[in-house]
């Protein structure tokens, strides 16, 4: 009976066991579509989302990411008040809108509003009476008054007959209305009161984007990860306008965490995505709790321990389309999450069956990425660390303890915590963009090859080949002393 156990054992695979075979292809690199679902009512330019670590997302990464395509998620290592001003910091950077408007009434002297124009670094102020938008006032209507005229207020020289707009406005609409009026700020007014400003110079920050991932007001989308049993934080973090929710767990197979599942997501608007599993039925188990997306990752993660200190995990490309036969019949989007090293990585976790990737290393160290540059040995490095490492589960706010279902009491000591992962750095990589544009292209590249012009085309007809220690030897590039780094091949010294 135990000999059958070890007999009848899966073999499981993983990134390096295979490669993708090239496939007649009728389409080239460049115009492939990269668009991907992520969760039930979700869809991204790019298949990438970033892990919920603290030496990964924070603010500056999650904006970064949803203008290139993607979405961050915000990780939980923190109070609750800052996940939640976090999550807003995100959401009003890419709104068109300035919401919170400076104004001015129709009595104040022109020296009172040159002075606040000065003080608040604005052109323009909307002119309120009694709430209502009654005029607009810039700098360009004070300026050849006040040489002369100094008596005179808003009311006789604002602009009454002001072009405003609705809330709803798309950003090409306000431009041409901005455009053919000549102005340069458009007030926005629900029933003649006015709720916020846009400018051509927010416009045309916008348009920079075209890829940006953005919510039906324009605004850019944003995650955030809540504890498996943490319903109040997961109803702030909605309420505080998180797109997406993920239940950050070590083993969402715990069918307490199953359980709970259906409560988070009864409880919020926001899609819920759960994770982490590696089999297929606990994929069952999790869609069978309404959820939005599954998360596919047992200790593939470069910074992970878990393999070893527990013995439990299947290699992620076994894992992944494990998951991915359940997960596609119900149409749940599967993110495969840890491990990736490469571009080549993400096309072989799509031809396995996810919809997208999760990057925790890959991302670490992007400029935009929490922390600060170290040098070692005359090499620039930022700081990167699993959530179950002694250091995030004791130096934070135990946002990474009850992920591994442990719990920080008061000054706990270290002795009485079991990690799962370690602290270390990564090599400092430079912007986002720029890394994102090459782990894009990588895949591009793989889509041309394989003869995919979509996502799901390259899940149906990406054929895998399997590779023995040789033919991994053979991949990388061997024979030679690499004398230039690539922007697309790291060499960790
Ligand atoms: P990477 O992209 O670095 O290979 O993997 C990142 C992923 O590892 C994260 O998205 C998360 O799922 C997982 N992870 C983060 N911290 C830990 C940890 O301390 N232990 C384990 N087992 N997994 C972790």
């Amino acid at each position: 009976m135990f000999s059958k156990k070890i007999k009848e054992a899966e073999l499981g695979y993983t990134y390096d066991d295979f490669l993708l075979s090239p496939n007649e292809s009728w389409i080239e690199a460049k115009d492939v579509n990269t668009t991907a679902k992520v969760s039930k009512n979700f869809e991204l330019n790019i298949p990438i989302i970033s892990s919920a670590m603290d030496t990964v997302t924070e603010t500056e990464l999650a904006i970064a990411l949803a203008q290139v395509g993607g979405i961050g998620v915000i990780h939980r290592n923190m109070t609750l008040e800052q996940e939640v001003e976090q999550v807003k910091n995100v959401k009003s950077s890419g709104d068109l809108t300035i919401r919170d408007v400076v104004t001015t009434n129709p009595e104040s002297s022109l020296d009172t509003v040159r002075d606040l124009m000065e003080q608040e670094a604005v052109s323009g102020l909307p002119v309120i009476e009694d709430e209502n938008l009654i005029g607009i006032i810039s700098k360009r209507d004070i300026k050849p008054i006040l040489a002369s005229v100094s008596d005179k207020k808003v009311k006789d020289i604002m602009t009454s007959d002001v072009v405003t707009v609705e809330d709803s406005i798309s950003p090409l609409d306000a431009l041409d209305i901005a455009y053919e009026n000549k102005v340069e700020r458009l007030p926005v007014v629900r029933d003649g009161k006015l709720v916020g400003i846009i400018t051509i110079r927010d416009i045309l920050n916008h348009k920079k984007y075209p890829q940006a991932s953005r919510d039906k007001e324009g605004k850019l989308l944003v995650a955030a990860a809540t504890g498996p049993f943490d319903l109040e934080r997961a109803i702030a973090l909605d309420e505080a306008g998180a797109d997406i929710l993920a239940v950050d767990c070590a083993h969402a197979h715990n069918m307490n965490v199953v359980n709970f599942a259906s409560t988070l997501k009864d409880n919020i608007d926001a899609d819920l995505i759960v994770g982490n599993i590696a089999t297929g039925e606990a994929a069952e188990a999790l869609i069978s709790q309404g959820i939005d997306g599954l998360k596919v990752g047992i200790g593939p993660g470069s910074m992970c321990t878990t393999r070893i200190i527990a013995g439990v995990g299947v290699p992620q490309l076994t894992a992944i389309s494990d998951v991915a036969d359940v997960a596609s019949k119900h149409g749940i989007p599967v993110i495969a999450d840890g491990g990736l090293r490469y571009s080549g990585d993400i096309a072989k976790a799509i031809a396995a069956g996810a919809d997208l990737v999760m990057l925790g290393n890959l991302l670490a160290g992007t400029y935009e990425s929490p922390g600060d540059v170290v040098v070692m040995n005359g090499r620039q490095y930022k700081q990167y660390r699993g959530m179950g490492s002694m250091g995030a589960m004791t130096g934070g706010f135990g946002g990474g303890a009850d992920r591994y279902f442990q719990e920080i009491k008061g000054h706990m000591k270290h002795s009485k915590l079991v990690p799962e992962g370690v602290e270390g750095a990564v090599p400092y990589k430079g912007m986002l963009n720029d890394v994102v544009f090459q782990l894009i292209g990588g895949l591009k590249a793989s889509m041309g090859y394989c003869g995919a012009k979509d996502i799901e085309t390259m899940k149906k007809v990406a054929k895998f080949v399997r590779i023995t220690s040789s033919g991994i030897k053979e991949s990388h590039p061997h024979d030679l002393l690499i004398t230039n780094e690539s922007p697309n091949y790291p060499t960790l010294d």
